[in-house]
């Protein structure tokens, strides 16, 4: 199995970069933000506690998170992999993924990191808002959302730094230039790994 974490702050591409990456090698996306919002949708008492976190720019309390990912991980059978977008985003978060994972015998394959400056993160996201129609997605919001990103988020990088897993890329080239060298990245491990992906 190839189970790839994207990783970086609100508006460094993970979303535009998955849908790529899942194109390509036929995995399964799971993004913490877009279950989140389904739920929000739905009106589901799950939905309705996260939102008032979302909407503060804060982040939705473990617990609620990592229930809703692994209950969607475990409806597919046999995946190629998994792409992780927007998880893990605490340092509890990752070291549950990890446990998981290890235990079922399909860890962790590699992190990439998408490395952008905080002024285009702020630049990039208030241009998406003109269009994504996220009620986070605002000035005050953005601001808090990239300041939980630093103190909270932030310091996993180190945890996957340890394990040898890290690829940095350099986030502020064109989508298909960082698409071309995590492709790359990927392409690598699979040759390395023998891994044969259907
Ligand atoms: P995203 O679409 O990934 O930017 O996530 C939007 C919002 O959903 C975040 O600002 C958080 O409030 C919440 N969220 C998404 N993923 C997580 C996570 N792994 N842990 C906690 N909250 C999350």
């Amino acid at each position: 199995m190839l189970n790839i974490i994207l990783f970086g702050a609100p508006g460094t591409g993970k979303g535009t970069q998955s849908k790529n990456i899942i194109l390509k090698y036929h995995l399964v996306h799971l993004s913490t933000g877009d279950i989140i919002r389904e739920e929000i949708s739905k009106c589901s008492p799950v939905g309705l506690i996260a939102k008032t976190y979302i909407d503060q720019g804060l982040l939705v309390p473990d617990s609620i998170i990592i229930k809703q990912l692994f209950y969607r991980a475990s409806r597919f059978e046999k995946p190629n992999g998994f792409i992780f977008d927007g998880f893990p985003r605490t340092l509890n978060q990752a070291e549950i993924l990890d446990k998981t994972l290890n235990k079922k015998g399909y860890p962790v394959s590699m992190v990439f990191y998408l490395d952008v400056s905080e002024e285009e993160l702020f630049k990039r996201i208030m241009c998406r808002s003109l269009h994504s129609n996220r009620a986070d997605d605002n000035e005050k919001i953005i601001h808090k959302r990239i300041e939980v990103y630093y103190k909270e988020t932030q310091p996993i990088i180190k945890f996957y730094e340890k394990q040898n897993k890290l690829i940095t890329i350099k986030g502020m080239d064109s989508v298909d230039i960082v698409s071309g060298l995590i492709s790359e990245e990927i392409d690598k491990y699979i040759d390395k790994n023998n891994l044969l992906l259907y």
